[in-house]
């Protein structure tokens, strides 16, 4: 028989997780599930072990820029496995503490695949489970490629977990990712190029600080080669031969690892959104206001995840005009009580965060703060909400002893 919640959360990454404790702390009966370990890609194949790797580069970057300026240290290196152990470290105990952090909030933490059976209902590891609410928070993964020899190619994943670094990398695609990768693998030794089949790489920026940009690659030894798109990959003695079609004609280039980064698209795969009449696309889910789904109104969709929807193309600016329209007074919903919660969101998120890791006992994450961590608060203002048991200070998780988590799957 189907268990029922209040919400079942798709996807145990930054966004839903945030989203899985808030709801629960209000009383919600709450369920979340993921098919990997649990942190997504930010914690464990993302932001932050790609910032652990960055600090490296950074100190052998500083050390360069001071290079006879009174700093000298030839010897000065990165021992790539040393860095990649200090990496593990940081990202190793993330899913433990997650789900503990979860579990202490009263959040039954799953593990599988879900997968929509109708409107209300999914299944999980074999067992179906009901819900009154969903919130999709499954993220994005590489966009495919249709040449051949696409399967050589490893992805952002795969480059956080090398356990060497081969001197020859092309990263193909020149977005942030690339970018990023290549200043690290530069300052540890290798020569990389990033292509890119526009004129100009990371589009969307500003184009005068891209310029700079290019500028502190090409002298860290990075190869930047726009308007350039691969036709072909083959697998050689020594590595692989990259077909190239670029301005002059095609080229051909020798290379030991060729990393995907040329963009990432919405994880909608194998949720069968189609049995729970949720319409969606390439792009993402489609949502209206409250990031909820144009055609399944139990059905929200946040996070990493596009959107396709007029009203929440970006989440940055869902937060921002949410948060306008609040200062504002204009109404954005029928019920007053949820624009004081967001309200009390968008402006006391950041200390509410970091209080509530605190008092789980979590370490600090390094750097950031992900925008989806402001666009979380936005879809914690969930209507109809139900209460089990008195209503609860939003700041305390709400602890409810002696609730296991039936996990149905390994
Ligand atoms: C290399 C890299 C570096 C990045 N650096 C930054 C940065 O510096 N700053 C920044 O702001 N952003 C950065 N990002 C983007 C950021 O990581 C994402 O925007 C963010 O992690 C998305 O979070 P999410 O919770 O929406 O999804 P995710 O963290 O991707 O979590 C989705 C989870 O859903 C699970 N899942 C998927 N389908 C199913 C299913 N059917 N059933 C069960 N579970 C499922 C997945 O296993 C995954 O754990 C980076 C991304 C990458 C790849």
């Amino acid at each position: 028989m189907a268990k029922a919640y209040d919400l079942i959360v798709i996807g145990a990454g930054m966004a839903g997780v945030a989203a899985a404790n808030k709801c629960a702390s209000q009383g919600w009966h709450v369920a979340i599930v993921d098919a990997q370990s649990y942190g997504g890609t930010c914690a464990l194949r993302g932001c932050d072990p790609k910032k652990i790797l960055r600090r490296g580069a950074e100190i052998i970057d500083s050390a360069r820029l001071m290079r006879g300026k009174g700093i000298e240290d030839p010897a000065l290196r990165i021992n790539w496995h040393d860095l990649m152990k200090h990496k593990r470290g940081f990202t190793d105990p993330v899913p433990h503490n997650l789900e503990r952090e979860l579990a202490s909030h009263g959040v039954d933490t799953l593990h599988g695949q879900a997968r929509f059976l109708d409107k209300n209902r999914v299944d999980i590891a074999g067992a179906s489970l009901e819900a009154g609410h969903f919130l999709i928070t499954t993220g994005a993964h590489p966009r495919p490629f249709e040449f051949p020899g696409n399967e050589h190619l490893i992805d952002s994943t795969d480059f956080l977990n090398l356990d060497t670094l081969p001197p020859r990398i092309l990263f193909v695609g020149g977005g942030f990712i690339s970018f990023e990768f290549a200043h690290i693998a530069a300052r540890a030794g290798s020569s990389p190029t990033v292509i890119d089949r526009g004129p100009r790489p990371l589009k969307g920026f500003d184009p005068d600080l891209v310029d700079l940009l290019i500028g502190r690659s090409l002298q860290a030894g990075i190869a930047v080669r726009p308007s350039t798109t691969v036709t072909a990959v083959d697998r050689t003695d020594t590595g692989y031969r990259v077909i190239l079609e670029a301005a002059g004609g095609p080229e051909t280039i020798e290379c030991d690892l060729i990393v995907h980064g040329a963009g990432r698209e919405a994880d909608l795969t194998g949720l069968d959104l189609d049995a729970a009449g949720v319409d969606w696309g390439a792009r993402g889910v489609s949502v209206a206001g409250h990031l909820q789904s144009t055609t399944n109104p139990a059905v929200y969709a946040a996070g990493g995840l596009r959107r396709h929807s007029r009203n929440a193309t970006d989440p940055g600016g869902c937060v921002r005009r949410q948060g306008r329209r609040v200062q504002h007074g204009q109404r954005h919903d029928t019920d007053p009580r949820l624009r004081r919660r967001a309200h009390r969101g968008l402006h006391h998120s950041g200390a509410r965060q970091s209080r509530d890791a605190r008092a789980a006992g979590q370490r600090e994450r390094p750097g950031h703060r992900c925008p989806l961590q402001q666009h979380q608060r936005l879809v914690l203002q969930l209507p109809h909400r139900r209460d089990h048991g008195g209503r609860q200070d939003p700041r305390r998780p709400h602890h409810r002893p002696g609730r296991g988590s039936p996990s149905p799957g390994p």
